[in-house]
């Protein structure tokens, strides 16, 4: 981490502040194991377990939340779902139960309002020799239940007459793991740490935003922010010095992400898609199934504008499902077409490949577009015909899997890149794909049906512009869903049997996840042997991913021609798959599902123009996240209200896209999830301050240049959003 010697490429002149913050930068990048208080065998703790390798990661390790030292409860008030809470009383007497591993040390505590018991499973030598009766303690834990019994689990002690580190009335609480606690390396000794850090950079820490920007939006300075954020002194300081922290942390990935797009859209041109010719035209014309939505109208106007700009397009097009993407994506292909382009079309799926390149097939039927398929399962004599086709430019259209990017396919001339349900590729897939074309890279549209929220949008493909199909075709009644348990099985049956008689169809999803892969599978095959049994005079078709791909796509077109009236499936028919005339969705063990799962899921159902429904299946006892996914799918057909849930529920580094670039886990203090309006404010102030200083050439923006160079040295992983 030795920027400040090590000569780059793009390293501006040294102006004196940056010159004085290179030196305290090297004072703050000493190791942690100088840090009073700390040591050797600390620190090695520190860096495993937390990743403090230097005073400056100790520094930006912030507490995870602030209690009240000020507000004691008494025991007769503790309840078990309680926090974290303070007490204060003396022990009556100690107790010890158990033995070798099972030995537990008791305290009974007590205040004038009645006794608690403490209790410790490890570290209990040190707590007999530790901790004395009859000394009044304030005692700090979170309250719970065991054997019948209100207790504290390892709570932390403090003779009541010692002050807390805290110079106001809240104690910061920092996160440590099992095996720092083991060796006592609580919240607390992390409070210490922080406290002699502070005294050592006292009048040290330098401003890193230009001083124009912090008298424009009022913002707490760095030092005092950093200060209040470890040891807040009342409410309204801390409220400001989590702003000043959080904004500037969204503030530098924007002005990062912002302008590398700058940078890009500079330095590459893009093809230049000026005619709207006879493919479009006779299309348009002569073969559009049906009007276009307004939405899709908006979008591809939007998209022809971007491909005839000069510039390269880097679209995500972003639309809930059944709101008609793969209608824009062949119209936006057949743009690409009229200019003599190839148009290469990526599915993450087999059955929605094959699902695509029929559907387009057919769709296109007049035209005389040439296009091919080209998946895992495509033979190699059709493969290499298919190769060859794309070299000498016959072939206009490819659609495949992965196997389009794994393949060494060679374009002759590829002008247009579509990615359909983008959570499932990485971004480095994306990249890929670029790279298909030496000289010219071609335009990129990324379709994703998970609504991402507009702040993870923002940050994760915060380069990409975004257009947003808002709107469903006309005439789709809104799915009805509904939550049962086991105890409605016979209704829900009786249901089924009314929705086949009625001519409609039914899908039956099981989950399939790695872990209990076999289990899974086995629930899957027996629900197949039940419904048979339970619609003896219908056909069921089934399909899993664990199936010959020529047996998926067998079964899955007997159902959408109608041949079998139920489809019991795994997850493999979640993304994509399109049979209007299904009405019913039935998803078993629904509570093991993720909530952009559960909204896929619906999503296969009420694309034609019956009413619709999706029943969750669920045992009765299911965790509180679980009740929340399914009351807020039984709440909302909205993807992007849900993706909002989805984001809270989860924290955005779990959510599905974000997992390759890692963003949600290396935000230091922002919350993707809480923090959108700071983070639209952050994007704002970047993008102001780059379109009057485009290049950061500005003798007060250097400390901006400064710190972005810093950035490139830690663990954000830039390549992987660029
Ligand atoms: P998704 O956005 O989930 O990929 P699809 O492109 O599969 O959605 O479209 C869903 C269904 O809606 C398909 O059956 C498609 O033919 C139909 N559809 C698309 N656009 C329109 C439209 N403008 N009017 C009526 N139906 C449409
Ligand atoms: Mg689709």
């Amino acid at each position: 981490m030795d920027f400040c010697r090590t000569p780059d490429p793009e390293y501006k002149p040294i102006s004196s502040p940056i010159f004085y913050l290179c030196l305290m930068s090297e004072f703050l990048e000493q190791d942690i194991k100088f840090l009073p208080g700390v040591g050797p065998q600390r620190a090695e703790l520190l860096k495993k377990e937390l990743k403090i390798f230097t005073f400056n990661d100790l520094l930006y390790y912030f507490p995870y939340k602030y209690i009240d030292r000020t507000k004691f409860y008494k025991i007769s008030e503790v309840t078990s779902t309680m926090s974290y809470i303070q007490l204060k009383g003396t022990i009556l007497r100690f107790e010890t139960s158990g033995e070798g591993l099972k030995q537990r040390l008791i305290a009974h505590f007590s205040d004038n309002s009645g006794v608690m018991e403490l209790l410790w499973f490890q570290g209990i030598k040190w707590a007999k020799e530790n901790i004395r009766t009859h000394v009044e303690y304030i005692v700090f834990g979170k309250p719970s239940v065991f054997g019948g019994k209100l207790n504290m689990v390892h709570p932390e002690l403090e003779p009541a007459e010692n002050k807390p580190v805290s110079t106001g009335i809240f104690q910061a609480f920092y996160n440590t793991t099992e095996k720092m606690k083991q060796k006592f390396m609580t919240s607390k000794a992390l409070n210490k740490f922080q406290f002699n850090l502070s005294a050592l950079i006292e009048g040290k820490i330098y401003e890193s935003l230009p001083p124009t920007l912090i008298s424009k939006l009022k913002l707490m300075s760095l030092p005092m922010a950093l200060r209040q954020v470890h040891f807040p002194e009342n409410p309204n300081l801390l409220k400001n010095a989590l702003f000043r922290l959080k904004f500037e942390e969204l503030f530098f990935i924007q002005l990062k992400i912002l302008s590398l797009k700058h940078k890009r859209e500079s330095s590459f041109k893009g093809f230049v898609f000026s005619q709207v010719g006879y493919n479009l035209n006779t299309f348009f014309n002569n073969y559009l199934p049906f009007e276009l939505t307004n939405a899709q109208k908006k979008v591809i106007k939007e998209i022809r504008k971007d491909m005839g700009s000069g510039k390269q397009m880097n679209r995500l097009l972003q639309g809930d499902v059944g709101s008609g993407k793969t209608l824009v994506a062949l119209m936006t292909a057949l743009i690409a077409f009229d200019n003599g382009f190839q148009v290469s079309l990526m599915a993450p799926t087999e059955i929605l490949a094959i699902q695509h390149y029929n559907s387009i097939k057919k769709m296109t039927d007049g035209l005389g577009i040439k296009i091919a398929l080209l998946t895992g399962s495509t033979r190699i004599a059709k493969r290499t015909e298919i190769h060859k086709h794309l070299e000498d430019g016959s072939l206009q259209l490819l659609i495949g899997t992965h196997a389009l990017i794994e393949d060494k396919v060679n374009f002759r001339k590829l002008g247009l890149v579509i990615v359909d349900e983008q959570h499932r590729f990485g971004v480095a897939q994306r990249a890929k794909l670029w790279k298909k074309n030496e000289f010219t890279p071609p335009h990129v549209l990324v379709m994703t049906a998970t609504p991402i929220p507009r702040t993870l949008a923002m940050t994760v493909y915060g380069d990409l512009d975004v257009s947003v199909i808002d709107e469903l075709p006309p005439g789709r009644k809104p799915i009805q869903t509904m939550h049962y348990h086991e105890n409605r099985r016979k209704q829900v049956y009786d249901f089924m049997r009314d929705q086949v008689e009625a001519g409609r169809q039914v899908y039956v999803v099981y989950p399939l996840i790695k872990e209990s892969e076999k289990l899974d599978l086995k629930n899957v095959e027996n629900g197949f042997e039940l419904l048979k049994q339970v619609f003896a005079r219908y056909s069921i078709s089934m399909v899993h991913g664990k199936m010959k791909s020529s047996d998926k796509e067998a079964e899955m077109n007997l159902f959408k021609e109608g041949k079998t009236q139920i489809m019991v499936a795994t997850t493999v028919i979640e993304v994509g798959v399109d049979v209007p005339n299904a009405s019913v969705m039935i998803i078993e063990s629904a509570e093991r599902f993720g909530l952009s799962q559960l909204h896929q899921l619906r999503g296969r159902v009420g694309r034609g123009a019956e009413q619709s429904y999706c029943l969750l299946m669920s045992s009765y006892k299911i965790s509180n996240e679980s009740r929340k996914r399914l009351e807020t799918m039984v709440r909302t057909n909205d993807g992007f209200e849900i993706a909002e849930v989805d984001m809270q529920l989860r924290g955005p580094g779990d959510l599905e896209g974000t997992q390759q670039s890692g963003i949600g886990f290396t935000l230091k203090i922002a919350n993707l999830g809480r923090d959108g309006e700071i983070l639209q404010h952050a994007r704002n102030q970047a993008s102001d301050l780059l379109d009057n200083d485009p290049r950061l050439e500005k003798q007060e923006n250097q400390i901006l240049v400064y710190n972005l160079l810093k950035m490139k040295n830690t663990e954000f992983n830039w390549s992987s959003i660029s």
